[in-house]
């Protein structure tokens, strides 16, 4: 459990899991929505922009035939862009229990017409928290993989300096040399110059909020203390839930000793940006309705969903090394 140190006074122990315990507890109570319920969600397009940016991710670095680890893999809502890239195995974990019976559930297929079409791939689906095990031991006999996963779930890792070491350690543990990590999490560059805008702590608007504690009533945030930095995010029909800021450029500097180099960092605008200029992703834009037409006219994405979408970035790493010939 938990490795390194050297940036300064950490959380106690039991409050940082009773943090985690929050989050769990949140994501795991969160149930499955119908597909009224979907649809009639107020960020139903935020939900299609999302997803349509990790199908992108997906088809840029997948490859038929890849082992996959999805690390905080929730309910398996990626199941499907995975089938689509034919990867070839498919290890998910999550800490929320609720979450992996519904990703189970989804994997195995919930209705008689679901059962007829199965996910092409084998899976295997595990129960425990990515940044406390030492998921290796876990994992020996399924290792090495050839892509690692980690959507909208990297930033519950830097509650602690251990525990962001161990996410990174699991992940380069795991990965083969020359495999890739790819993600998305909050763009802590966008959130802190939100908060420095703002009059007071909070800020945000009809369906997002984001409230930091008097600790940070200077609006500081000094270099010798990265990790720990808590505040509260409320995101309606998403997430309520404490979540910690992630300095990019430490994050960068972290993955590096542990032999993962950076490939790509692009907030959500700009990688919308880029990205739907590309007929293939273009076409999936359309389908998937986030943005209309498949323009990037906010046609249907409020500006609400569209601010809070700013707050993300997207990242994709490399495992240092060569991989092994065919
Ligand atoms: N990756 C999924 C997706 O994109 O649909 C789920 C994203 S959801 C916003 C965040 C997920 O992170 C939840 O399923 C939660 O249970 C999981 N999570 C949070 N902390 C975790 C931890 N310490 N270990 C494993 N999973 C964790």
């Amino acid at each position: 459990y938990g490795a390194g140190g050297g940036y300064g006074a950490q959380q106690g122990y039991s409050e940082e899991r009773s943090s985690a315990r929050r989050v769990a507890d949140h994501y795991s109570a969160r149930s499955n929505q119908t597909l009224e319920e979907r649809e009639n969600s107020p960020i139903i397009h935020l939900k299609k922009l999302n997803n349509w940016i990790k199908s992108v991710l997906i088809q840029l670095y997948a490859r038929p035939g890849d082992c996959v680890l999805d690390l905080a893999c929730g309910k398996g809502g990626d199941l499907i862009k995975w089938d689509k890239a034919k990867v070839g195995y498919y290890v998910g974990v999550d800490i929320a229990e609720g979450s992996i019976k519904d990703c189970m559930t989804r994997y195995n297929g919930d209705t008689d017409q679901q059962r007829r079409k199965k996910f092409s791939f084998p899976a295997r689906l595990i129960c425990t928290d990515c940044y406390e095990a030492r998921l290796d031991e876990y994992l020996y006999e399924d290792a090495p993989f050839d892509i690692c996963s980690c959507q909208f779930a990297l930033h519950y890792s830097w509650s602690t300096e251990a525990r962001a070491r161990q996410a990174l350690a699991n992940v380069s543990a795991l990965l083969r040399p020359g495999g890739i990590f790819i993600g998305t999490m909050p763009d802590a560059n966008v959130i802190i110059k939100r908060l420095r805008e703002s009059e007071g702590l909070e800020f945000g608007n009809s369906v997002y909020w984001i409230n930091f504690s008097e600790e940070y009533a200077e609006k500081k945030f000094p270099a010798s203390r990265p990790f720990g930095i808590k505040y509260k995010f409320h995101l309606e029909d998403a997430v309520d839930c404490p979540e910690w800021v992630v300095p990019f450029h430490l994050f960068k500097l972290l993955a590096e000793e542990y032999d993962l180099e950076l490939v790509l960092m692009k907030n959500f605008h700009e990688f919308v940006h880029e990205y739907l200029q590309k007929p293939e992703f273009t076409e999936l834009m359309r389908r998937l309705g986030a943005l209309g037409d498949g323009r990037h006219d906010q046609s249907t994405l409020s500006q609400d969903e569209w601010e809070v979408s700013y707050l993300y970035l997207a990242f994709v790493l490399r495992k240092r090394g060569q991989p092994p010939s065919q």
